[in-house]
């Protein structure tokens, strides 16, 4: 995760940190090469912008150059910055925030609690919706029903169904024929009387984006009035899950982003240019095919990560 990224930054900072005096061409020039491995991991264009000038304006400004470690300095506003475009917010005041950038799901309201996933085929989403209500019943202590609402694709339904027996969770019995409003509305019903707290519902997943999958997504919203639509997309498509993501916004009210296949990502452009683009948060992150393998996205961390 990462990786190439990693090594890239780390030999720009490793050089900054090692020198005592800094000027301001060297940061400028450390900026430059900090700015090409952004690129190179395939950061969206304006977001590479905002967070140059941003570490640009504080590193210069502020008493960091005359100070007894400016090179560490540095480093500290990269790693900031870093955070604020994962997503973790930092203050006003520009002070830092640590900690606040992990966004949780919302499970508070009247159960069943809808959570939708929405997404491409492909993304990884059904395997998602399975980790999810694992997730949910582990670390939130709730009991999930689940729900595939995919009728296009032969087999998504019984694939659920199998996953649901792998982690232990509920799965709404198959009908035949049945189309999605009405299979999203007979899962409500179930999960009510069987006391679920959440309902995870896996909509169609499509080729690519299109009407009839934005219209079968709104059809559905409509009947299940979801506390979450969460958007499944694959890290390793970089910008492109940028623009999927972009593209679902403008139709259905996302609450959030989950990026699958973060494991392989050596690059990481859609997780760094996701939230600036879309202001959408990534609230997990997956990390491999095991049914475990999905994390609670903390921008504090992979900042960290990233930084080594
Ligand atoms: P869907 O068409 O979007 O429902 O995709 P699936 O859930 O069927 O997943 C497609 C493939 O991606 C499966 O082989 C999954 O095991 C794999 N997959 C899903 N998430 C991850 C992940 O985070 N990391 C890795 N390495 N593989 C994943």
């Amino acid at each position: 995760m990462f990786d190439s990224l990693s090594d890239r930054l780390g030999g720009v900072f490793d050089r900054l940190k090692g020198r005592g005096a800094l000027s301001e061409s060297d940061v400028r020039e450390a900026m430059r090469e900090v700015r090409i491995a952004l690129l190179e991991a395939d950061v969206a264009l304006p977001v590479v912008r905002r967070f140059i000038d941003s570490v640009t304006e504080k590193a210069i400004g502020a008493d960091v150059l005359r100070s007894v470690t400016p090179g560490q300095q540095v480093v500290k506003i990269v790693n900031d910055e870093l955070v604020a475009m994962l997503g973790g917010a930092l203050a006003e005041d520009g002070g830092d925030d640590h900690g606040k950038g992990v966004e949780g799901l919302n499970l508070d309201a009247k159960p069943p609690v809808v959570i939708m996933m929405v997404g491409l085929q492909g993304s990884g989403k059904t395997t998602t919706t399975a980790k999810l209500a694992k997730f949910i019943r582990e670390k939130h202590g709730k009991k999930a029903m689940m729900a595939s609402l995919d009728v296009n694709r032969p087999a998504a339904q019984e694939q659920l169904a199998v996953l649901g027996e792998q982690v232990d969770t509920a799965t709404l019995p198959i009908v035949a024929g049945q189309q999605p409003v009405d299979i999203a509305r007979r899962a409500m019903e179930s999960a009510r009387l069987q006391n679920h707290d959440v309902l995870l519902l896996d909509t169609a997943g499509r080729l690519h984006v299109d009407e009839a999958l934005m219209a079968e997504m709104k059809a559905v919203a409509g009947v299940s009035a979801p506390t979450e639509v969460l958007l499944v997309v694959d890290s390793l498509t970089g910008q492109d899950a940028v623009n999927v993501a972009k593209n679902f916004t403008e139709e259905v009210p996302l609450t959030g982003v989950i990026l699958t296949r973060m494991d392989g990502d050596a690059r990481g452009g859609a997780a760094l240019s996701m939230r600036h683009v879309t202001g959408k948060p990534i609230k997990f992150a997956g990390t491999g095919e095991k049914l475990d393998a999905l994390e609670a996205f903390d921008p504090v961390r992979v900042a960290g990560r990233i930084l080594g």
